[in-house]
């Protein structure tokens, strides 16, 4: 048989070949092969990244099983339209509790007194926070992608699509220059100013960033799509507390928990226009499997938060300090490279060849933008991170190991796919997933 998907011109050609590959393959098997084929790719997965390789790469994370087996409970296919207690629906009795569960648990960890959690992606709760701050042809100023900003706040994202128009703010180190944000905020009069990206090493400005919103009539949103799990162990500063209108985050990251996203707030009047973006807005059903999931990942932090996040960072820093050692390029070593859970490595070769080299090491990384050269939204840096690696119950004591495979994969002079079969060796001794409610250490 034919395959049924067209093929698309605008592809690079390697995804159109790999595009075109399985396509045929599917198109020509009975059900039967191509549920088996789907078996087979599940378990696949499940070897890489659970036996073959070592994660490094901060956004992504294991989860406590307790919380995957919600996902595959029954929830996800029940629609619940409206609020607890008034559904469209019958039948929603136990489904509405889990709903309530995970808010309450949402403003517990995180201190805020409101917490929208029905929100599919980190991508869309930026575009809920634009929507409930903004109007189409309004301006905003958010990090630009030297600094780790994320396309969700500029014009190809969430922040462009919906009609608003992206100012980039100015740097100094890896965060914002606050002086110069503060004239080019009275020159420009946005309505919001973002802070918070896909690398952090250091606490942003939130407070002052505040004072200079307030000067001109905006509000500030943080985007905590990687911090949130520091913040939610209590190891870095809570943005709301700091002065923050809005927090949005992702819950698949640092958070370890399902994909989704979750927004909170100290604002009434926020929280209830955010409320009236998740419903009726842009989704009627939410996914109650994943409000579940995301409940058992929020006690999972009550119960073990503080102790995880300590974990990522001291094994971040380490790590980083073990690289430094073997003559590898750590960005702001001068510093004193992070406080996060997360660093970055110099690749003036590009963050995504270094990280291409690194897979054939069996380790698991991927580019991100650092301010050292003139190539704004490149990937000029590689972004490492240690949710996954202190989840695994890896400790200061093994990154001295696995900063000589990540050495070793990066130099030029060694075939990165000799190193591979010792990583997953080495691997084998990290096994469950720790700091969860049922194995908090
Ligand atoms: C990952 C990320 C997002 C998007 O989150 P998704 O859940 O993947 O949609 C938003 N902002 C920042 C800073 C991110 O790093």
């Amino acid at each position: 048989m034919k395959r049924a998907l067209a093929a698309r011109p605008w592809l690079p050609v390697t995804s159109e070949n790999v595009v075109r590959d399985a396509a045929d393959r599917t198109a020509s098997q009975d059900a039967p092969a191509v549920l088996a084929e789907l078996d087979r790719l599940v378990a696949d997965n499940r070897r890489i990244h659970d036996a073959d390789c070592v994660n490094l790469n901060p956004a992504t994370n294991i989860m406590n099983p307790r919380a995957e087996a919600m996902l595959s409970a029954g929830l996800g296919s029940r629609p619940s339209l409206g609020y607890p207690g008034d559904k469209y629906e019958m039948g929603l009795e136990a489904i509405e509790q889990i709903e309530i569960v995970a808010a309450e648990l949402a403003a517990e960890v995180f201190g805020a007194r409101y917490a929208e959690v029905r929100v599919g992606s980190g991508a869309l709760a930026n575009l809920y926070a634009f929507m409930a701050t903004c109007a189409p042809g309004d301006t905003i100023i958010a990090p630009p992608a030297s600094i780790g900003g994320h396309i969700t706040h500029h014009g190809p994202g969430a922040a462009g699509r919906y009609g608003i128009t992206t100012i980039p703010a100015p740097v100094a180190g890896y965060t914002v220059d606050v002086d110069a944000l503060r004239a080019l905020a009275h020159e420009a009069r946005p309505k919001l100013i973002t802070i918070g990206s896909s690398l952090n090493l250091f606490p942003h400005p939130v407070a002052k960033i505040r004072e200079i919103a307030d000067e001109v009539g905006a509000l500030v949103l943080f985007d905590a799509a990687h911090l949130c799990g520091m913040i939610a162990g209590q190891a870095w500063p809570q943005p709301l507390e700091k002065g923050a209108h809005l927090m949005t985050m992702s819950t698949y990251k640092s958070l370890g928990g399902p994909a989704g996203g979750l927004i909170l707030t100290n604002e009434p009047e926020l929280a209830q226009r955010i409320e009236a973006i998740a419903y009726p807005g842009l989704t009627a059903n939410f996914d109650a499997a994943k409000t579940a999931a995301l409940a058992v990942t929020l006690l999972d932090w009550k119960v073990a938060g503080r102790a995880y996040a300590r974990a990522m960072t001291a094994t971040a820093r380490r790590l980083a300090a073990e690289l430094i050692a073997l003559d590898v390029p750590v960005y702001a070593a001068d510093q004193g490279v992070t406080l996060s859970h997360q660093f970055a490595v110099v690749t003036p070769e590009g963050g995504q060849r270094a990280a291409a080299r690194l897979r054939e090491a069996n380790l698991l990384a991927c580019g991100i933008g650092l301010p050292i050269e003139d190539v704004e939204g490149d990937t000029n840096g590689l972004r490492i991170g240690t949710p996954e690696l202190a989840r695994l119950g890896m400790t200061t004591v093994d990154m001295p190991a696995l900063a000589s495979f990540i050495a070793r994969g990066l130099d030029p002079a060694t075939d990165p796919a000799t190193v591979a079969p010792e990583v997953t060796t080495w691997r084998k001794q990290f096994s469950g997933v720790h700091f969860t409610i049922q194995n908090p250490g």
